[in-house]
């Protein structure tokens, strides 16, 4: 089956969709709110499922030259710097770390440049007989099938899943940044109430987080570098360096909010993809990783059913139970890693310290295996 779509959204999981449809032989027009399209100044991780959909769009090989092995999660420190648990000299990492520009370029460089058209929001959708028609500025733009990959503020949720509650906000908040700086190796300092990540996304940056136990959301500084600063004070360096190597204005500060479970990803002949249909805290990595996993399974249920009805029946059987799932799991393990109890800290620390660094590694991918451990469809080459 062929046909043409509209996506809206150009973010990870809206690119990734037009790339996935233009490997069936679809045709596709991006429809991105923002003049310009691009992605903020922040980094982000890749685990083995991305980097599998990312190889069925075609694009691994530019997403591991763009990405820096990361060790983060095998590097577990103390506020005083001592090490909970060690990255092994010269082991490798499941992991790719991006600065998320770089990742979202990689998608872009492989999308037709005539497909996407910048400075266009969908204020309105309706279905009737075999078609869809969107509303973008003065203009109504027809297709076969809508992909919604316009975010966790969707407004095509918004419109046809009047129902479904918004964004919810559980107790975290995180700032962000990028600084300046080489020979930084990749780590996590677990605080009580609150963890700073370091993670080098190359080309001499480093992307940094400080992911906090909030009890209200909205709560933001004059300065928030300044903040943080105030947060991780006495905290190792290098935290200290990195924040004095990161431009004030560049801090980003955002309540994490994630959405609740839908009983439809799809409705007529549109559908919810990425952060529309499953935003998630950012805890487990994988909320652009699970956009791009949708990606290649909606192209692939287009290529393989006979009409776009069961198509979309087959994307929503297979993505809506295991997305919601690692909803559920990332909210668990953020609310755990924010935590302010004493006693929940001493304990998480001191089983963390019990496991040799050795076998950190083997029990991660074991741990994480239901998510890692995905296997895409293969898409028609
Ligand atoms: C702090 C933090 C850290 C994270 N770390 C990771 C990580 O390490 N690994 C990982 O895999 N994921 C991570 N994520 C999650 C990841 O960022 C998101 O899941 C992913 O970016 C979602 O992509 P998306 O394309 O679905 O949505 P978005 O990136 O939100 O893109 C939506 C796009 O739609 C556009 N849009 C919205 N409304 C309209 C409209 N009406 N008309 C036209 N355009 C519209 C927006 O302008 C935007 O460009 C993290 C998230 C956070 C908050």
């Amino acid at each position: 089956m062929s046909g043409s779509a509209i996506v809206i959204g150009g973010g990870i999981g809206g690119l990734a969709a037009a790339l996935g449809l233009r490997r069936i032989g679809w045709g596709a027009t991006v429809l991105e709110r923002t003049a310009e399209l691009g992605e903020i100044g922040a980094g982000m991780s890749q685990s083995p499922n991305a980097l599998r959909a990312l190889e069925e769009l075609g694009v691994a090989e530019q997403a591991r030259a763009a990405g820096v092995p990361f060790h983060g999660v095998f590097n577990l420190r103390a506020p005083s710097g001592d090490y909970i648990t060690r990255a092994l000299p010269g082991g490798a990492s499941p992991l790719l770390g991006f600065h998320r520009a770089d990742l979202h370029r990689v998608l872009m460089d492989a999308v037709p440049a005539q497909w996407v058209r910048t400075g266009a929001e969908v204020t309105a959708i309706r279905q009737s007989g075999g078609e869809v028609t969107v509303s973008c500025g003065d203009e109504e733009l027809r297709a076969d099938l809508v992909v919604a990959a316009d975010g966790v503020r969707s407004t095509v949720r918004r419109l046809l899943w009047p129902e479904a509650p918004g964004p919810r906000f559980w107790g975290n908040t995180i700032w962000r940044g990028i600084a300046k700086a080489e020979g930084i190796e990749g780590s996590m300092t677990l605080g009580r109430g609150q963890y700073f990540l370091v993670m080098p996304v190359g080309r001499g940056r480093v992307y940094w987080a400080l992911g906090a136990h909030a009890g209200r959301p909205a709560v933001r500084y004059d300065d928030e570098l300044a903040e943080v600063r105030r947060r991780a004070r006495d905290w190792h360096d290098p935290i200290p360096r990195l924040l004095d190597a990161t431009a004030p204005e560049a801090v980003l500060h955002h309540d994490i909010t994630d959405l609740g479970p839908l009983d439809s990803y799809a409705r007529g002949r549109v559908v919810l993809l990425g952060d529309a249909a499953h935003a998630m805290h950012p805890d487990m990595a994988q909320g652009a990783a699970q956009s791009l996993e949708d990606a290649v399974v909606l192209a692939a249920a287009l290529a393989e059913a006979g009409d776009i009805p069961a198509a979309l029946s087959r994307y929503d059987e297979q993505r809506r139970p295991r997305t919601q799932t690692i909803v559920k799991q990332a909210r668990t393990k953020g609310r755990g890693s924010t935590s302010s109890n004493a006693v929940s800290y001493y304990l998480r620390t001191l089983t963390l310290r019990m496991v040799p660094s050795s076998r950190w590694p083997g029990l991660a991918a074991r741990a994480l295996a239901p998510v890692w451990d995905w296997t895409p469809p293969r898409l028609p080459r």
